[in-house]
C-alpha cells in the first residue's frame, strides 16, 4: 500500500524518529506517455511524458512539499502556520493544517484566485485574507507576520518544501529507469525547478541515476521577470499559478538552468490555452492552465529544431484541470442545446 513520501524517502528527508507524518498519501503519481499529440504536434519521433501531478491529495504538486512542512512545523511545537498563495499552496496548507491540526491563515490576491483552489481553502478550514494587492504583495506580507507572531511561514521559502518537492525528481528518475534528457515545468515562484534540480543532483549523488536532465523552465509571456531580467510590477496571465512578477527562488532557478544547461523562456497565454486544450482533447488529460506552460515551451522549442529524434522528456503538469473550471468553459468549444428529440440531437451530432 503507498502511505506517502515520507515513508518511501525518509532516508532522502530531514526528519528523525521524532517528526509526525502528516500525510495524505501524496506522490506516486503516473508518468504518462503522450501519444497521438507527438505524432500530431511535434513531427519528430521525441519520446514525451507528462508527470500529471494534479493527481495529488489536493490537486497539485504542492502537497509533495506540504506533507513536510506542515510535519516540521508540527514537530517544532507550531500552533499556525500562513502563506501567501495565487491558490494551490493555500489548498494544500489548509489540507495538511487540517490533518494536523493547526490553525492555517491565507493571503490571496484579490479576485485572481482560481475557483476550485478558493473553495478548498475555505472548505478546508483556512481563514481566507484576501488582500488588496498581487500575489507578490501578499508573500511580503507573509514573511513580515512570520517574522513578528508565532506562526510557521509555509511558502516555498521554507525549505522543507523544496525537500518534499524535490521527491518528484526521484519519482521520474524511478519511472522511466533514468533521468529523462529533458525536464519541462512552468516556473512562478521558481520553488519547484529548484526542487527538482536538487532532487536530480542528489538522486545522482546516492547513485540512482547517471546523467542529469537539462531543465527546461518556461515563464508567460506577461509574467517573466527571470527571462526578462528584472522584477514585474504588475505581471498578466490567465495562468494564475504563475502569475508572479518577483520570484522567492530567482537565484535558484537561474543557477538549475545554467548547472543543466537548459533554459527558462517564455511562452504566451495563446500558447499556454493552445496547449492545455489538445492535451484534453487529445490525450484526455486535463492540467490547468499554469501547467500547459510546460506543454507549449516543449511545442515551442521543438517548431525550433531544439531536440533530437530519440530523446526523451518529461513534462511536469503541476495542477489538475478541475482546480480552474471557469478558465476551461471560457476556452472549450460551446455546449450544444437539443429538445429531447432523437432525430434533432442525431443532426446535432452529425450523424
Ligand atoms: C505553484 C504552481 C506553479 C509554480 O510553481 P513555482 O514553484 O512557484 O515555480 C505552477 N503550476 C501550478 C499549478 C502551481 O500550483
Amino acid at each position: 500500500m503507498w502511505t506517502g513520501l515520507l515513508d518511501k524517502y525518509r532516508k532522502y528527508l530531514p526528519v528523525t524518529d521524532k517528526t509526525p507524518n502528516i500525510t495524505l498519501h501524496e506522490g506516486n503519481t503516473p508518468l504518462i506517455k503522450l501519444q497521438n499529440f507527438v505524432r500530431q504536434e511535434l513531427k519528430i519521433d521525441l519520446n514525451v511524458y507528462v508527470k500529471f501531478e494534479g493527481l495529488n491529495p489536493t490537486g497539485s504538486f504542492k502537497d509533495r512539499g506540504m506533507f513536510l512542512a506542515i510535519s516540521k512545523a508540527a514537530e517544532a511545537g507550531s500552533q499556525a502556520v500562513i502563506c501567501a498563495s495565487t491558490g494551490n499552496t493555500s489548498a494544500s496548507a489548509a489540507a495538511y493544517a487540517a490533518r494536523a491540526g493547526l490553525k492555517c491563515f491565507v493571503l490571496i490576491p484579490d479576485g485572481n484566485i482560481a475557483l476550485g483552489k478558493l473553495a478548498q481553502a475555505m472548505i478546508q478550514g483556512a481563514k481566507v485574507i484576501a488582500i488588496d494587492g498581487n500575489f507578490d504583495d501578499a508573500l511580503a506580507a507573509v514573511k513580515i507576520i512570520s517574522e513578528k507572531y508565532p506562526v510557521t511561514l509555509v511558502n516555498s521559502l521554507n525549505p522543507h518544501r523544496i525537500d518534499g518537492q524535490k521527491t518528484g525528481a526521484f519519482e521520474i528518475a524511478e519511472q522511466l529507469g533514468r533521468a529523462p534528457d529533458y525536464h519541462c515545468l512552468p516556473v512562478g515562484n521558481a520553488g519547484n525547478i529548484t526542487a527538482y534540480w536538487k532532487g536530480y543532483q542528489e538522486w545522482q549523488a546516492a547513485g540512482q541515476i547517471k546523467a542529469l536532465p537539462k531543465m527546461l523552465g518556461f515563464q508567460a509571456a506577461g509574467a517573466a521577470p527571470i527571462v526578462d531580467g528584472h522584477p514585474i510590477k504588475d505581471p498578466r496571465t490567465i495562468a494564475t499559478a504563475i502569475k508572479i512578477g518577483n520570484p522567492a527562488s530567482w537565484k535558484q532557478a537561474e543557477a538549475a538552468r545554467d548547472e543543466s544547461h537548459g533554459i527558462i523562456e517564455k511562452v504566451s497565454d495563446e500558447e499556454i490555452t493552445s496547449a492545455q486544450i489538445k492535451l484534453a482533447a487529445r490525450e484526455g488529460i486535463f492540467c490547468e492552465p499554469a501547467s500547459a506552460a510546460s506543454i507549449a515551451g516543449l511545442l515551442k522549442k521543438a517548431r525550433e529544431g531544439f531536440f533530437q529524434s530519440g530523446e526523451t522528456a518529461v513534462c511536469v503538469l503541476t495542477g489538475h484541470g478541475l482546480k480552474d473550471p471557469d478558465r476551461a468553459i471560457a476556452v472549450a468549444p460551446p455546449v450544444s442545446k437539443s429538445s429531447a428529440d432523437i432525430q434533432e440531437i442525431a443532426k446535432l451530432l452529425g450523424l
